[in-house]
């Protein structure tokens, strides 16, 4: 097991990826604290796909689906709507502003389960919930939300919550600009009904969420591999090892071997396995995970609730992690 595993399970979570193999050897890239205010950070709040898990084989990375923070600085975005949601909206430590971005991959049940259980959503009024859509050739979320979110599904529809929800389309592949001219990068993936890739730059890191999508021919799938070009973080969707992929062909997912092959293409420093298979428990993912790990090792598995965090390249100053190449030492543990 890597010192870095060793200390997520200590901790619950951990302020990086792998840090050091067992030889010692630092990984190609370092960390730095959390609390960095200009960081580029990432919680993960839901990496289960399909439906959510619960039981004592599961406690270690959890259960619940798709739902990931990602700080620029102190701008939040949030990237999809899973059962993961509801625990990010419950956090004391959440500082929600009053206008929220929620960054939907597709509608698939796992990924906008949590939408009407979001706090701000059921208890503010003086909340602004924006939805953002990229897989329906421009079209946004209202009408197949109300179509999921309403009788005899669902009690009621989500104009009903307190909050104000506002729906935004694009076509995957452009890029966003938002109302504070924060921009956010795009890219269609291959999934049945189609989904959106995002990658947020920030402090010369990268972060890349590319979920749900099932590789192709050609692999690595060049408008992809340019997409993570050299990203410190691509979040991927490895539901499946090469082994148990052959019967679950044509469901829209990939493997870990495939999220591999695109990083070490595109010069990407750590990749993080997501979407993680409901049947798959927490022995196995810890077994999977050091197997990754020989071909790949920065690359993990992320937990529930763990956080990865990357000091912004640019800023040196008296207190910085930051070591004269931009890479940074490791905080606390
Ligand atoms: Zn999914
Ligand atoms: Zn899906």
């Amino acid at each position: 097991m890597t010192r870095f595993a060793e200390r997520v399970l200590r901790d619950g979570c951990a302020s990086a990826h792998a840090l050091a193999d067992d030889s010692g050897q630092s990984a190609p890239m370092a960390v730095c604290a959390l609390t960095h205010d200009n960081a580029l950070r990432v919680r993960f709040w839901g990496t289960r796909g399909s439906t959510p898990v619960s039981g004592p084989e599961f406690l270690r990375f959890g259960g619940n689906t798709p739902c990931v923070e990602i700080r620029c600085g102190k701008r939040l975005f949030v990237v999809d709507a899973g059962t993961g949601l509801p625990f990010f909206g419950a956090s004391p430590e959440a500082e929600l502003p009053s206008e929220i971005d929620i960054l939907l991959s597709h509608f698939h049940l796992d990924h906008i389960g949590g939408l009407p259980f979001f706090k701000p959503a059921i208890l503010d009024p003086g909340c602004t919930i924006h939805t953002w859509t990229g897989h329906l050739d421009g079209g946004d979320a209202r009408d197949p939300l109300d179509r999921v979110f309403s009788p005899p599904t669902f009690p009621l529809q989500l104009d009903s919550l307190p909050a104000r929800f506002v729906h935004h389309g694009f076509k995957a592949g452009e890029p966003l600009t938002f109302r504070d001219g924060m921009v956010v990068r795009t890219h269609p993936l291959n999934h049945p009904g189609g989904a959106t890739a995002y990658r947020f730059d920030h402090g010369g890191r990268a972060v890349c969420y590319v979920s749900d999508l099932e590789h192709r021919d050609p692999w690595p799938d060049p408008g992809l591999a340019a997409f993570v070009q050299d990203a410190d973080l691509v979040i991927y969707d490895g539901m499946f090892s090469s082994q148990e992929y052959q019967p679950c062909q044509g469901w829209g997912h990939s493997t870990w071997e495939k999220g591999v092959e695109l990083c070490q293409a595109a010069g990407v420093k750590a990749l993080a396995i997501f979407h993680l298979y409901p049947g798959h428990d927490d022995d196995l993912l810890l077994a999977r995970e050091a197997e990754i790990q020989k071909v790949m090792p920065s690359a993990f598995i992320p937990c529930d609730r763990q956080a990865v965090a990357y000091h912004p390249i640019c800023m040196r100053d008296s207190d910085s992690l930051a070591d004269a190449t931009g890479r940074l030492k490791v905080a606390n543990g």
